[in-house]
């Protein structure tokens, strides 16, 4: 066997500036950044109907901060993508301040938003000056009755106004993602596809993950990819994208010919755990190496107690290290994180 060999000084060198690589050949450049816990709706797959312990104000980070922590992302760590989500991102009073700080870095990266569109009407104008580039809105349903059975909150129509306001802002095309839960909005498929094409949104369906605060997810009950297919290929004929698909979670198909695409994330059944370029900042400035990772990199504390940017992109390149191969999911050891889809930032 050979001895292990030390890092010459300019290998050490290298590593050290490097990037968030981790040590399965996988480069991190997408940084997901939870910008609170709360929301305004409680999707069943998502957040009980009373809500949770929301974090205190004094654990979440300032808009100071987490511009800080985006900054270092993007200068020191070869962050390209910056993606601010939640809990319900439109909540956080500083989000246009935020995304303006962070379209004024250097290099540009580029800046996106996941959100339920519930008041998106009125911010998608001030956000797109911003320098927000796409948005993801997430529509499970275009029934009244299912959208407050599934999210526990009647505001579909809120939801949709925040949909046609982020398309006449500019944010072309909308893409929207559905979760399917089993004898909820199952049968919904061919509807929702058919409202995105004549709208010219791109929507793709991601299986329901294990992330539910209740904890009550089952892999036998969960709608799976191949169903979801199988309904869609009832009403549509669906071709394999010819486009590459990277590192992008979503596998996706022509609509009748195209150039309408749907999409189809199955994070469960069709793991890509192995093309995964994901980190995660938690609005209480916690680094996440993965949504199913048990453990958490304390950013907070350390920028508070005055690190320097370069002690904590270190702090921030060890955390990717560790990532594990994949999520385990269908490992009989799986265990659920501790926090919920809504308090890591989906
Ligand atoms: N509130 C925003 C929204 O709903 O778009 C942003 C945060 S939400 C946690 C981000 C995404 O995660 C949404 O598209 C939502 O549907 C998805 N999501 C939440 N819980 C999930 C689960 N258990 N399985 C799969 N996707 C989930
Ligand atoms: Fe809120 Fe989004 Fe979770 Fe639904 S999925 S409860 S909108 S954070």
């Amino acid at each position: 066997m050979l001895a292990p060999t030390s890092p010459t000084a300019g290998e050490a060198a290298a590593e050290a500036t490097a990037g968030l690589r981790d040590r399965h050949g996988r480069t991190a450049t997408d940084l997901r950044v939870s910008l609170t816990d709360r929301c305004n709706l409680r999707c069943t797959y998502c957040m009980p109907e009373a809500g949770l312990p929301w974090l205190p104000k004094p654990t979440l980070l300032t808009d100071d901060e987490v511009v800080r922590l985006v900054g270092i992302a993007v200068r020191d760590l070869g962050v390209k993508e910056v993606r601010f989500t939640g809990g319900e991102p439109l909540l956080r009073p500083g989000l246009v301040g935020i995304v303006e700080a962070a379209a004024a870095l250097e290099p540009r990266p580029e800046i996106s938003l996941t959100t339920n569109a519930i008041g998106l009407e009125r911010l998608a104008g001030p956000l797109v000056a911003a320098g927000l580039d796409r948005v993801n809105v997430s529509l499970d349903t275009l029934r009244p009755g299912t959208f407050k059975d599934l999210a526990k909150r009647d505001r579909l129509d809120a939801t949709l106004r925040g949909v046609e306001g982020a398309a006449e802002a500019g944010l072309a095309p909308v893409k929207i993602n559905t979760v399917l839960m089993r004898g909820v909005n199952d049968g919904e498929a061919p509807d929702l596809l058919r409202f995105a094409v004549e709208h010219g949104y791109q929507l793709r369906f991601i299986e329901q993950m294990p992330l539910d605060a209740a904890g009550v997810w089952r892999r036998d009950e969960m709608v799976t990819a191949a169903e979801i297919l199988e309904a869609l290929r009832a009403e549509f004929d669906l071709t394999p994208d010819p486009a590459h698909r990277g590192s992008a979670p979503a596998e996706t198909w022509l609509v009748d010919g195209g150039p309408a695409k749907v999409g189809v994330i199955g994070s469960v059944t069709r793991p890509f755990c192995g093309e995964c370029d994901r980190t995660r900042l938690t609005a209480d400035g916690q680094v996440r190496n993965c949504l199913f990772a048990r453990g958490e990199t304390d950013l907070r504390d350390l920028a508070r107690s005055g690190a320097s940017d370069a002690e904590i992109a270190e702090r921030w390149r060890e955390a990717m290290r560790g990532k594990l191969p994949g999520h385990g999911i269908d490992d009989p050891s799986f265990l659920q994180p501790a926090r919920p889809m809504s308090a890591i930032g989906g």
